[in-house]
């Protein structure tokens, strides 16, 4: 008896030890477990963070109501397309040279070229890589880089586009009136800028876009009226808008390049009429044009503007008319993009998605 009981006792200390044993081990493996669990998921938060450090000013989920547009617009960001005389799209009348584009365009300074190939590793990197499911470096260096929409279709049957390549090979001096309501008057046509770097004037580098921008929409069931296919033609200003109205253009689109004082001045900028029947929503769609271009390209967009200024929108205030100033030829890098076929493309992408937006408003 006294044997057995102490075999008892014995096995319920090593039964108790054992127990201990255990609780011990479950307490020291249970923070591994969690400080494991843990370490996975720190990537997470950091690219949230990474996403958060992205400029606002490329969103384009929702386009700007107009009142913040107007904001952007007295707030001074705009006066850059006016502010040099070359880069009045229609004459050379000097404008408004105080208003500094320096502070605006230093954003967007890093190089689109470098960025462009970036981009295009990344997105190999992207579908070899199953445990990378979005881009990283470039929300270092360029967090706005990554087009969205490019290469996208949309439907655009039953729409007529009519795209103004802007200028021509020879300016016309001539004079006609500014607008229908004023006795002001205005160069039928004017030169145009060229490029700093590719030396390639305006007319031509907007003219061949305008052709790819036709077989884009085209292609995706668009109705596309061009003012001119060719450079050495002699269409005022007037007569442009003309043809956009005579044929009840959904869309009129005055295809420019910019032209500034500051080198470093970059970026798509967009005008409207602050005149006329569709004056209350000319912004508001113009800020759909300059964001879908945004996404698109990855460029910056610096606002719409609403002016009675050009004649070729005075002109054509009974259907949606936009001056697109499409990219700086006074800034090396965007006069070479505007060149390149590839960002050519990105641009028309942009627009067709503008078109879709504004067959479905
Ligand atoms: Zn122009």
């Amino acid at each position: 008896m006294k044997n057995s009981k102490k075999l008892i006792a014995g096995m319920s200390v090593v039964t108790g030890a054992l127990l201990i044993l255990t609780i011990v081990l479950m307490f020291t493996i249970g923070p591994w477990k969690k400080a494991s669990t843990k370490t996975s998921d720190v990537r997470s938060p950091r690219k949230t963070s990474d996403m958060e450090s992205d400029d606002p000013d490329e969103e384009t989920g929702d386009p700007k109501e107009p009142g913040q547009s107007s904001a952007l617009i007295s707030g001074g960001e705009w006066t850059a397309s006016d502010e040099d005389p070359w880069d009045d799209p229609e004459t050379s009348e000097p404008v408004d040279t105080t208003e500094d584009t320096e502070e605006t365009t230093s954003e967007t300074k890093e190089t689109t070229e470098e960025s462009t190939e970036e981009t295009t590793e990344e997105t190999t990197e992207e579908t070899t890589a199953e445990t990378t499911p979005e881009p990283e470096t470039s929300s270092e260096t360029e967090p706005s880089r990554a087009p969205s929409h490019s290469g996208g279709s949309y439907d655009l049957s039953g729409m007529v586009i009519v795209i103004d390549p802007g200028h021509q090979r020879h300016a016309n001096s001539d004079q006609e009136p500014v607008a229908p309501w004023s006795d002001e008057t205005k160069a039928k046509v004017s030169a145009g800028t060229s490029g700093v770097a590719t030396g390639r004037p305006e007319y031509e580098v907007v003219l061949e876009i305008g052709l790819r921008m036709r077989d884009t929409l085209e292609a995706m069931g668009a109705t596309v009226i061009m003012t001119r296919t060719s450079n050495d033609v002699d269409i005022s200003n007037i007569e442009r808008a003309n043809i956009a109205v005579e044929n009840d253009a959904d869309v009129f689109l005055r295809l420019h390049c910019d032209a500034s004082d500051s080198s470093s001045a970059r970026g798509i900028g967009v005008f409207v009429c602050s005149r006329g029947e569709l004056a209350d929503s000319q912004v508001k769609w113009g800020d759909w044009l300059g964001n879908c271009l945004a996404d698109a390209t990855g460029s910056k967009y610096r606002g719409c503007s609403a002016s009675t200024t050009y004649s070729g929108l005075n002109w054509a205030t009974s259907v949606p008319s936009f001056l697109l100033e499409m990219g700086f030829m006074t800034n090396s890098d965007d006069d070479w993009l505007l060149s390149d076929p590839d960002y050519q493309q990105l641009l028309c992408d942009g627009v067709a998605a503008f078109c879709s937006k504004m067959k479905n408003r």
